[in-house]
Parts: structure tokens; C-alpha cells; sequence
């Protein structure tokens, strides 16, 4: 699963980040989301993680791993919050917040997804 995007039709509502928020941290706080949306020259930027997986061979401690569905996953019992993947993320798509020790990324859940109102994010299998 992967949560894919279509700038061209966001509207950069931001409802995204707030669903995002809500699902994982139970509270509307676009610096808590896995998704981030922002303008770029004319256009806008969608920052999701695509799960490359690239991540997974910097994690010192292996905390990173790919699920079945084929989801890079953070095992928050392995992760010792160094931030290495965050500074590595090819895309820079593994956020942080002082409120946690664990990183955090997209895992497709798709709830974002279903409430744009746009169509500008959708997950592909
Ligand atoms: S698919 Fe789920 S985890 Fe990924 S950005 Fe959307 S709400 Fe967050
Ligand atoms: S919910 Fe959709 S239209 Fe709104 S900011 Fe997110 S991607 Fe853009």
C-alpha cells in the first residue's frame, strides 16, 4: 500500500494533516502529521513518505522494518529516538515532535485519503 498524491488538484486545505493528526495522535496539530502540505514556486508539495524503505538498512537498533502489505513500519519498542532515518528520509518524509521519542511516517492507513475533497491523495495497492 501506498499513499499517492496529485498536487495539481490540492487545494491545500489541509485537511489532510488534521485527519493525519487526529488518527494517530488524537488531536489536530498539522506538526503531528504524516502528511505536509506546502506551497512550492507556483504549485504545491505534497511531503508523504512513498515507502521506499531505504530507511530501514540506517535504523542502528533495526526498529524499521516492511510489513506485509509492504509498509515500512516503526517498531517503537526497538526505536531508541538517535533520528538517523529522519535525517536520512530521501524524501524527507519521517517527522518528529518534541512530545514523542519515536519518529513517524505514513503507514497508508488511508484515512486522510477519504476525507480530502479533493482527490488529491489516494492509496494504491
Ligand atoms: S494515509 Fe494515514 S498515516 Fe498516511 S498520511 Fe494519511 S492519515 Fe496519515
Ligand atoms: S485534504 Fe486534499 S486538498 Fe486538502 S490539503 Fe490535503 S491533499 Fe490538499
Amino acid at each position: 500500500m501506498i499513499l499517492k498524491t496529485k498536487p495539481e488538484l490540492c487545494t491545500q486545505c489541509g485537511q489532510c494533516e488534521k485527519v493525519c493528526s487526529r488518527v494517530w495522535f488524537k488531536e489536530e496539530n498539522p506538526e503531528k502529521s504524516a502528511i505536509r502540505v506546502n506551497s512550492k514556486g507556483d504549485g504545491v508539495l505534497i511531503n508523504v513518505c512513498n515507502q521506499c524503505g531505504e530507511c530501514i538498512e540506517v535504523c542502528p537498533t533495526e526498529a524499521i522494518y516492511r510489513a506485509k502489505n509492504g509498509v515500512v513500519r516503526i517498531d517503537k519498542e526497538k526505536c531508541v529516538g538517535c533520528y538517523s532515518c529522519v535525517g536520512f528520509c530521501p524524501t524527507m518524509s519521517m517527522f518528529f515532535h518534541k512530545d514523542v521519542q519515536e519518529p513517524f511516517k505514513c503507514v497508508a492507513c488511508g484515512m486522510c485519503a477519504k476525507e480530502c475533497p479533493t482527490g488529491a491523495i489516494y492509496l494504491e495497492k
